[in-house]
């Protein structure tokens, strides 16, 4: 499996998770051609098949624990 530098197009809202429909944090490109899409509940799931599957995988789970500030204030 090599690493891919080049950047792929962001995940954004619109992107679902393929098991259970929440916001894609996970896009896998799959040598065999195509791609899944994962939350990061399902893609820390299903990691360890991906890793055998997967050309590519991107990684957008850091998203989730950049908090921003002002969500933070409101957790008084
Ligand atoms: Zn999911």
């Amino acid at each position: 499996m090599t690493t891919v530098l080049t950047p792929a197009t962001p995940l954004t809202a619109g992107d679902r998770c393929d098991r259970c429909g929440a916001q894609a944090y996970l896009r896998v490109v799959l040598i065999s051609g195509g791609e899944l899409l994962f939350c990061a509940h399902h893609g820390r799931k299903f990691q360890p098949e991906l890793k055998k599957i997967a050309a590519e995988i991107q990684d957008e789970t850091e998203k989730l624990t950049a908090t921003p500030a002002s969500a933070q204030e409101n957790e008084r």
